[in-house]
């Protein structure tokens, strides 16, 4: 498991009782990171896509190095008041609460194949959400990818209910 060896659970963080995935170890290890990147490019480089898009913010990490090596655009789906111009947002259920994630509304053209990432699926909340933006601004959601998933958190399950393709790494 030469890259989810590298990643550091950390207990009790951010709350008691939850075990945090913590990819810093991961990303500061040249090899890692690069073995990282390599999986993903290598599963996305002819599959056409148009834009990647990355949830922030760890998804902006490697979601970028993606774009750039597959020869995609770059789009950031961010936390609420972020993004400078207009956008089109969508509010999801957290454990405590609610989370709203937001697009520009011109980040994406109809029918533009798009690549989801972000660094982990825990019970897919985040990711659903982002989903539906993506949908409302017309895409095609190629695939939903993640560097790590928490198969106990049924966020990946949840996504492929809606039909959706989904990638994790398994190295
Ligand atoms: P979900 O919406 O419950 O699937 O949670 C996924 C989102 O929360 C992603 O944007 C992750 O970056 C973040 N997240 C949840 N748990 C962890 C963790 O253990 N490590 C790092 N990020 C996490």
């Amino acid at each position: 498991m030469p890259i989810k060896s590298r990643v550091r659970t950390i207990e009790h963080y951010p709350r008691p009782g939850i075990m945090f995935r913590d990819i810093t170890t991961l990303l500061k290890d040249p090899v890692g990171f690069q073995l990282l990147i390599r999986e993903f490019v290598g599963r996305y480089r002819y599959m056409q896509i148009d834009k990647v898009v990355g949830i922030e913010s760890r998804g902006f990490i490697l979601g970028a190095p993606v774009a750039y090596e597959i020869g995609a655009g770059f789009v950031p789906i961010r936390k609420p008041g972020k993004l400078p111009a207009q956008t089109v947002g969508q509010d999801y259920e957290l454990e405590y609460g609610t989370d709203r994630v937001e697009i520009h509304t011109d980040a994406i053209l109809p029918g533009d194949r798009v690549l989801l990432i972000d660094d982990l699926v825990a019970t897919g909340g985040t990711a659903l959400a982002s989903v539906a933006l993506l949908q409302t601004l017309q895409a095609q959601v190629v695939e939903c990818a993640f560097a790590i998933d928490l198969p106990d958190l049924g966020g990946m399950a949840r996504l492929q209910a809606l039909g959706l393709e989904t990638f994790t790494i398994t190295a």
